[in-house]
């Protein structure tokens, strides 16, 4: 019989649960109301955000015109 010597190490890996949250990234708008944060940029889709001059709804659009299919 013989015995396993590459038997897998065990992972001492640290216990996270008694760590604190990370604080080194800290969000400077944290403390700002959420309407004072920057919005995120857009993603790029070829959509772009109008306001339809028809009935001023606003939507994404891919195309060349503001109108709303509604007021097309
Ligand atoms: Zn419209």
């Amino acid at each position: 019989m013989r015995e396993v010597t590459n038997k897998p190490k065990e992972q001492d890996a640290p216990s996270v649960e008694d760590e604190p949250t990370c604080t080194c990234v800290p969000d400077p708008f944290t403390s700002l109301p959420p309407e004072l944060r920057p919005r995120p940029a857009p993603k790029k889709s070829g959509l772009r955000p109008v306001v339809c001059p028809g009935c001023g709804k606003e939507y994404l659009t891919n195309r060349s015109t503001d109108r709303c299919f509604d007021c097309e």
